[in-house]
């Protein structure tokens, strides 16, 4: 659980973390504005689409939490996000009913201490880091990308909505998105995130490097309890054969947190999609 880093030996991975963070934004724009031939031979979903990218508006159809543009049109808005209309795996979704996972799942955190960058990209908080920090989820690793944070929660734990929601983004090698999703709930600030929302970037577009190495391990709740299923990007495209794992265990946020929040991006959670024959397990 403690930051610990594993090298990694391919060169592809090494490649990847080694970018500095403008290279990395270029990445991440570049793939946000991929037109949908380039997406389709991927065949995978992009990380960079799961809080959306602040650059869209260039390439992408502009899209929003609120009226006309919002989650019940986001199908209309260009026939590239018709998968939020037609998919079948959507998320978030109301998380009841878990079955017991048959093998218990091995879920372990690899992160380190790192630089922290906070991107206000219009949809979220969107923090990314410089150091390499990833997950082994039955011995697979996933490399973090960003974590970003939606208020309320979009995940639902038996019908209850928390205050606000973190998904930490990953892939792997392959490419197979994984997000981890942590409920935050209200109570006295844990020491890091106090510290991420000193430096909430209030302007559409801005980023404020953190003066601090933090470490986002901290961050994570201690238990690592957890329930997983199958899904999608909340955001528009709502690309499927995204693997979720929601932690139980929340972590810690102070009210007027919340409230600053809010004051910068608003309300940003899409509503609950329907399960449909999914299967949930807990581990
Ligand atoms: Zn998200």
């Amino acid at each position: 659980m403690a930051g610990t880093f594993i090298h990694s030996t391919t060169p592809q991975k090494f490649m990847v973390r080694s970018f500095a963070i403008p290279q990395l934004m270029m990445l991440i724009v570049f793939a946000g504005g991929m037109e949908p031939s380039q997406a389709a031979q991927e065949a995978k979903p992009s990380a960079s689409h799961l809080s959306g990218s602040g650059h869209q508006q260039t390439r992408e159809a502009h899209w929003d939490y609120l009226g006309v543009e919002g989650p019940e049109h986001w199908s209309m808005l260009t026939p590239k996000y018709m998968t939020c209309e037609t998919g079948r795996q959507q998320s978030p979704i109301n998380i009841t009913m878990a079955h017991h996972g048959h093998h218990a799942e091995t879920l372990e955190f690899h992160y380190q201490t790192s630089e922290l960058h906070e991107l206000n990209n219009g949809h979220t908080i969107q923090v990314s880091h410089t150091s390499g920090c990833n997950v082994d989820l039955n011995n697979r690793t996933y490399a973090l990308r960003q974590f970003h944070f939606h208020e309320p929660s979009e995940h639902h734990i038996e019908g209850h909505a928390f205050p606000m929601e973190m998904h930490l983004v990953h892939q792997d090698e392959h490419g197979h998105i994984l997000v981890i999703a942590v409920m935050l709930k209200i109570g006295a600030d844990k020491p890091v995130l106090g510290k991420l929302w000193k430096w909430l970037p209030a302007q559409l577009g801005q980023e404020v490097s953190v003066p601090l190495n933090l470490s986002i391990a901290d961050i994570l709740p201690k238990n690592t309890r957890h329930f997983s299923y199958s899904g999608s990007l909340t955001t528009p495209p709502c690309t499927e054969g995204v693997q979720w794992i929601v932690l139980e265990e929340p972590i810690l946020i102070a009210q007027h947190d919340v409230e600053q929040f809010v004051g910068i991006i608003g309300h940003n959670a899409r509503p609950v999609q329907p399960v449909g024959n999914r299967h949930i397990e807990e581990n």
